[in-house]
């Protein structure tokens, strides 16, 4: 520091260089030079001046790093170009597809390609303008995403300015994610806390990113790495992937890990074998390689899908699978009342997630794999799918535990399940069962549906069993002073229950019980929590004589739900109330209609109302839908409970939104009917469909006297006879390549 006084403004200059520099000591080059304790001073002291100087205060300070004020939702920005997603392969087979596919579209071309590692995040876009971090947004639904500005500067890794010598203007590309250990130690912060594990660091980082106060994202250790340096045509001259990659690292931005120029397939393939072997080592989770097209000319003669650049591919890696034992088989009643048997194993970690419970389909397949309480089975975790168990790799011997059967009853509200001849399922078809009508909820809630925050797992259970709500209606008459107050019991857990039993043997009699306690030493057994146990058992005798069972039942914390919680949470309702209409049919958990099928339906029925009066003719008419959805849609709109059950949503304010349909409606190919049929050369089905479809044209399945075009490919079959018979103009593959293009 100089002897002369120093002017703030030179003070927080000096400061803010020296912050940021030994964040990339610690962050990029792992070679810190102070403490921790120290870089926090250096912080508060930066903070103390800008707060009284607040002119001093610029938007790449690390103090923003902690973040500001909460916000009111989020604003949107719009992604040029699109945050398309990634088609994907699963095997050498297909992986060499793809690339005969390129050279097929790009012949006598030397095509070289880079290939990544696919970090199994969320993806973030970066903008820096003049060497400052001045947007982040997600990628929300491709074309319009979150704008997360404030969160994304939290992120450690992340520069907030680039050094000296930066471009105007950068765009960049990323995927921010929790490392493994820090998801570890988050979670047994949690789990010491009381509070509810998170189920996987995706899911986890896709929250946080997404938090209304960044001081709260801040909190958590999120980190990105960056994979792309985004150069639009015609902006200038371009570079390669691979130096892009190589510019980012020189800007300092933390790029991809391991990625390598690959001159052909073997090479490719050679890359995605080892990862796949290697993936395991690193302190993150990947689900694959990203395969890219090198070249920016020749990413450009390929273009893209509506959903995907034709120019990359993600190489998806097989399911990991560990081997475990199953404790206890237990019936689990879901949200259309089937009741299946759910396995509860010892507790291990797969792909970076600590695996306790795996599904077992149905009574029948647990019966064919012959699955028992005692059992070492191997599982397996694919994507986000819930774990399952794919078969027995060692038994007891002759000692085996009996075969567990379906319940007669339903094990919540005790109603006589039934099951129909067809059917493996067995259902409790009480529509008020508490399991039930729980899980309806927790699906109306969840993220993709709804996305109400702060509706969580604890609370809808709460509500439930407390009565204050009978189905999703019920959600909308909620109070503040309802909420407010409900109470969330800890309980001991049986891991802690475990170590206490244990502990407490090698204790005197005699002894205080707290002071026991403490001497134990028990991670996750603070002052209050012993000070509960010491209420519950008194004496070092009692919690000795208490079963596992009883120990790990008996409460260790109770908390509120405060007002300020309870009033966000009628906050979210309130911002519910005008969801996309595809959210609102997937919320409503109608039998086998998902996200995909939901989205179809709302494209098709402009609001609810033209949905529940569909006939069956239109709605088979979508390309996809069959005779079962057509069904399950009537059945459910049919329904004299689900009538009332949406009048009450509606009078409560529910008003979806019309999907955005500007294209469909102005598009050239508008009012357009198209049926595909046989082999296309250039493009699968599905892109066909998509590039008709964002031209406003429909694509059914069969075609009748209201088809346009018959799209006849390779191989065409009785759809090309039955178009000729009915005088339906027939394109080839070039004729409709024209049509897209506007030729004609
Ligand atoms: P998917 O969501 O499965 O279609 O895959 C596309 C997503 O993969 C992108 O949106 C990114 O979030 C993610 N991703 C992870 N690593 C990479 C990478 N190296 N290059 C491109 N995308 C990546
Ligand atoms: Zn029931």
């Amino acid at each position: 520091m100089s002897a002369m006084a120093e002017s703030p403004q030179d003070r927080a200059s000096w400061l803010r260089e020296e912050l940021q520099r030994h964040e990339r000591l610690y962050y990029q080059e792992a070679k810190p030079e102070i403490t921790d304790r120290e870089f926090d001073r250096l912080m508060a002291e930066l903070a103390a001046i800008e707060e009284e100087h607040p002119e001093l205060r610029t938007a790449d300070s690390p103090t923003q790093r902690v973040g500001g004020e909460p916000t009111e939702g989020f604003e949107q920005v719009e992604h040029q170009p699109p945050m398309l997603s990634l088609d994907n392969t699963y095997d050498h087979d297909e992986l060499e597809e793809w690339v005969g596919r390129l050279e097929r579209l790009l012949p006598d071309t030397e095509i070289d390609f880079v290939c990544e590692l696919k970090v199994d995040g969320v993806s973030l876009s970066l903008l820096y303008e003049d060497g400052v971090l001045a947007e982040a947004a997600t990628r929300g639904n491709g074309r319009v995403g979150d704008l997360v500005t404030a969160n994304a500067r939290t992120i450690r890794s992340l520069p907030l300015r680039l050094p000296a010598g930066a471009p105007a203007r950068l765009r960049v590309r990323g995927e921010v994610f929790i490392p493994r250990g820090a998801f570890r130690k988050l979670n047994e912060e949690r789990e010491a806390a009381g509070e509810e594990l998170y189920a996987n660091p995706r899911n986890t980082t896709a929250g946080t990113i997404r938090l209304l106060d960044s001081r709260d994202t801040a909190r958590r250790p999120l980190e990105i790495t960056c994979y792309e340096l985004v150069q639009q045509p015609g902006a200038g001259e371009r570079v390669s992937h691979a130096d892009g990659l190589k510019t980012l690292s020189r800007l300092g931005l933390p790029v991809s890990q391991g990625w390598r120029r690959c001159e052909s397939l073997s090479e490719v393939v050679a890359f995605c074998d080892d990862w796949q072997e290697k993936r395991g080592e690193l302190d993150f989770e990947i689900d694959g390689v990203v395969v890219k097209v090198d070249d920016p000319e020749l990413r450009d003669r390929l273009g893209a899908t509506a959903k995907a650049p034709r120019w990359a591919v993600a190489f998806k890696f097989a399911a990991e699978q560990a081997v475990t034992v199953v404790r206890a088989i237990s019936p689990q009643v879901g949200r259309t009342g089937a009741v299946t048997p759910v396995a509860e194993l010892e507790p291990v970690l797969v792909a970076g997630t600590t695996v306790r419970r795996a599904t077992l389909h149905n009574y029948e397949d647990l019966r064919d794999k012959d699955i028992r309480v005692g059992d070492t089975v191997l599982i397996e975790k694919g994507g986000d799918i819930i774990p399952k168990v794919v078969k027995v790799v060692e038994t007891r011997g002759d000692r085996r535990s009996q075969r567990s059967k379906p319940p007669e009853n339903c094990p919540v509200c005790g109603e006589k399940l039934s099951k129909p001849e067809e059917e493996a399922l067995w259902r409790c078809v009480n529509a008020a069962c508490p399991a039930v009508v729980r899980e309806s909820i927790r699906h109306f809630a969840s993220r993709n549906a709804m996305d109400i925050e702060g509706l969580g797992n604890w609370l809808v259970g709460e509500l439930v069993e407390g009565g204050l709500a009978k189905n999703v209606a019920d959600l909308y008459s909620l109070t503040e002073s309802q909420l407010a107050g409900l109470e969330k019991t800890t309980t001991v857990g049986e891991e802690l229950a475990t170590k206490l039993a244990v502990g407490i043997k090698g204790v005197p009699a005699g002894s205080n019980l707290g002071d026991a306690i403490r001497s134990l030493d028990i991670q996750g057994l603070g002052p209050k929590k012993v000070e509960m146990l010491t209420q519950t058992f008194d004496t070092v005798g009692k919690l000795r004589a208490a079963s596992l069972g009883e120990l790990a039942k008996a409460t260790l914390s109770t908390a509120k739900l405060g007002e300020r919680s309870a009033a966000k949470i009628l906050h979210s309702l309130e911002q519910s109330k005008q969801p996309a209409l595809a959210r609102l049919i997937y919320a409503l958990g109608l039998r086998h209609v998902g996200e995909r099928t939901a989205t179809l339906l709302a494209h098709r029925f402009p609001s609810i109302e033209d949905l529940a009066s569909a006939s069956t003719e239109a709605l088979e008419e979508i390309d996809e839908i069959g005779s079962r959805i057509a069904e399950s849609v009537q059945a459910f709109f049919d329904s004299a409970s689900n009538q009332d059950l949406l009048a009450r949503l509606e009078k409560a304010g529910l008003r979806p939104k019309q999907e955005t349909r500007s294209a469909q409606e102005e598009g050239p190919l508008k009012d357009r009917v198209f049926v595909l049929t046989g082999t296309l050369d250039g493009m699968t089905r599905n892109e066909a469909t998509a590039r008709i479809t964002a031209l406003g044209g429909k694509v059914t399945g069969s075609v009748s006297g209201r088809t346009d075009f018959l799209v006849a490919g390779e191989k065409a079959g009785s759809k090309l006879r039955k178009a000729e018979q009915l005088g339906v103009e027939v394109l080839d593959e070039a004729g409709l390549a024209e049509l897209l293009s506007g030729g004609r």
